[in-house]
């Protein structure tokens, strides 16, 4: 049957296990399975290969994202890094240029090392993408809204100039998670997802996905998946699939939440620029309305005076002062010398990465109580 999306989330890829009726899928804590005889299995080996819950959960987030198959792994970077693999040395790739700065980190650190070429571009321009193509180009990276300056890309643009220059497109949908995007549908060929975030919810479990419908691409991946080994445990697919069932109504309350912190922040005489996609003055907005159903609750602001950055960081109380995002408590961080530490000054200072910028993961706390808490830590 094809439900709606806010029916998918609850019920999971199975709406229960078939053997026992049991309504939350059993955590199946066991790394081997017994063969009924020689050259037989009941369909699980070992669990680097095959775990039931794991398993469970990646039919979960293909069918969210509509795609075919679903890969879980450790932590987002275990995905991003997984999805890599695919590529071979002399091949170039271009990548959004504001983005998670882990990810900026493993091009340079990791990648680069086997002789794989990164380009970064401002891909919500579509013009910097078409210019930074070159003859061995198989694909561009992108992550919309960007992070954290809210940039948003054209997905279906992207995909277009890729797929003629016989490149695949791959896109982070870690901030908007299936609920409001689905990048597949788009014609991506990939996405990739920090679970970690809004999909676990709780801030409670490190995951990461990778989601695709091409059978060639998912022989590779499943290759990769458990030769690399970086597979999410039994118990955290169980988290993250318990996460995954309030994922609807934690995006809505999360997202009118960001509305009414966005404008209060505009009105705020001590903060300079606001940054989220669901305010109608944004450049992203029409772009957002077409290819998505909603604009999350990810909100950057940048401050006029910089001195007043770290009285914030230190007042906050219901909002929290720590890396990450996504999850039901607000967390506030300072991306230069957090998350984006590892980006290179010069592209920083380009995208406005700097001293004055924080950025804000709204939660599902009353936004009164926030704004009260923004209030008190701007006086
Ligand atoms: C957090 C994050 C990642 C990395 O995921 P981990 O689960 O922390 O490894 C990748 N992309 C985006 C957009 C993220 O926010």
């Amino acid at each position: 049957m094809n439900f709606k999306i806010d029916t998918k989330v609850v019920h999971g890829n199975s709406l229960y296990e078939v053997s026992t009726g049991a309504v939350s899928f059993p955590i199946y804590q066991s790394a081997t399975f017994r063969h009924p005889g020689l050259r037989e299995t009941t369909g699980y080996d070992y669990s680097r290969l095959q775990n039931p819950t794991r398993e469970e959960l990646e039919k979960t987030i293909a069918n969210l994202e509509n795609g075919k198959y679903g890969f879980a792994f450790s932590s987002g970077m275990a995905a991003i890094s997984t999805v890599l693999t695919l590529f071979n040395p002399g091949d170039h790739l271009i990548f959004s240029d504001d983005l998670y700065g882990g990810t900026f980190r493993i091009s340079q650190e990791i990648y680069k090392k086997y002789g794989i070429e990164f380009t970064f571009v401002d891909s919500s321009n579509y013009n910097n993408v078409e210019k930074a193509f070159k003859d061995n180009t198989r694909a561009v990276f992108i992550e919309t809204p960007s992070n954290p300056i809210m940039k948003v890309t054209d997905i279906k643009e992207i995909v277009n100039i890729a797929k003629s220059r016989g490149a695949i497109t791959i896109v982070d949908n870690t901030f908007m998670t299936p609920y409001f995007q689905r990048p597949l549908e788009l014609g991506a060929d990939i996405v990739v997802h920090s679970g970690t975030k809004y999909l676990g919810g709780h801030n409670d479990t490190l995951a990461g996905f990778i989601v695709l419908s091409d059978d060639k691409i998912n022989e590779k991946m499943k290759i990769f998946q458990k030769s690399e080994g970086a597979v999410l445990a039994p118990f955290d697919s169980w988290l993250i699939l318990r996460g995954i069932k309030t994922l609807a109504i934690r995006l809505e309350k999360q997202q009118s939440n960001a509305l009414i912190i966005a404008e209060w922040l505009k009105s705020n005489k001590a903060i300079d620029k606001v940054y989220y996609v669901g305010l109608p003055e944004h450049e992203g907005y029409d772009i957002s309305k077409r290819q998505s159903s909603g604009f999350g609750a990810m909100i950057s602001f940048s401050v006029k005076d910089e001195a007043i950055v770290e009285k914030i960081l230190r007042k906050v109380k219901v909002i929290i002062f720590a890396e990450s995002l996504g999850g039901v408590e607000s967390l506030i961080t300072y991306p230069m010398v957090q998350t984006h530490a590892d980006v290179p000054k010069e592209i920083r200072d380009r995208l406005g990465v700097n001293e004055k910028l924080l950025r804000l993961s709204v939660g599902i706390e009353n936004s009164e109580d926030l704004i009260k808490d923004l209030e008190q830590a701007l006086a």
